[in-house]
């Protein structure tokens, strides 16, 4: 009769564990919460946006060589850049001081600086005259109201151009020293002169012209730009 009593105890045992179990299952319904099959949804971090690279300023043209003071501290109110020839073959600031002084009867070099060709100073030296230092006016372009002497700084090239173009060397110094003082003086491409552009005159020959300058400058733009003195924004400002 045993094995009757051990299926009874059993099916009963069963039925609980049954009850048991459905009762977990329940329960476990309720209070367990199972582990999400996908991971929350976290957004990337946007990247930030790049800004675009900034192009390296333009540096200022370096100072040119010189024979003599090429940086004052103190300049006076530059306008024009005038630009000559000796129409000699050969010359140097000495010589031409010379000239000034005891044939024209100036106080000294009417020009503010010379650019020797090879004979009598050297081919593209750039040599700094007494009035470019003292930041006194030219005496190289007279016109009526003396705009150019006043307010214009004098380069003399060795050599007649209207017989020989400039030397390379001095094409190259001329372009330096250009550019340089236009950065200084903030001085316009418009307002880089030939003596010939001023006054009745063939000087500096008819083998230099502004174009080959212009052509050689950083700043090749022909108009006035900002920040020159004869800017539209600053004449209409005034
Ligand atoms: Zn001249």
């Amino acid at each position: 009769m045993r094995p009757a009593v051990d299926r009874e105890a059993y099916g009963r045992s069963a039925a609980r564990l049954a009850v048991l179990g459905l009762f977990l299952a329940v329960a476990g319904c309720r209070t367990t919460t199972p582990p999400p099959l996908i991971p929350p949804f976290t957004p990337l971090p946007t990247p930030k946006p790049t800004p675009p690279p900034t192009p390296p300023k333009p540096l200022p043209p370096k100072a040119p060589k010189t024979t003599g003071k090429l940086e004052v501290p103190r300049l006076k109110e530059w306008r024009y850049i005038v630009i000559h020839h000796s129409g000699t073959d050969s010359g140097s600031a000495k010589k031409f001081d010379q000239f000034h002084r005891n044939v024209k009867h100036w106080d000294s070099l009417g020009y503010h600086f010379v650019i020797g060709n090879g004979h009598g100073s050297r081919d593209g030296e750039i040599e700094v005259g007494p009035r470019w230092v003292a930041q006194q006016h030219g005496a190289h372009t007279a016109t009526s109201g003396n705009a150019y002497n006043n307010y214009g700084i004098g380069i003399c090239m060795v050599g007649n151009f209207d017989a020989k173009a400039p030397t390379p060397a001095q094409m190259q110094a001329i372009t330096d020293l250009v550019a340089y003082l236009q950065d200084r003086c903030k001085i316009s491409n418009r307002n880089i002169k030939l003596h010939r552009d001023c006054k009745d005159t063939r000087c500096p020959g008819r083998k230099f012209t502004k174009e080959m300058l212009l052509a050689r400058l950083p700043n090749r733009a022909s108009g006035p730009s900002f920040w020159s003195r004869d800017s539209l924004l600053l004449n209409w400002l005034k």
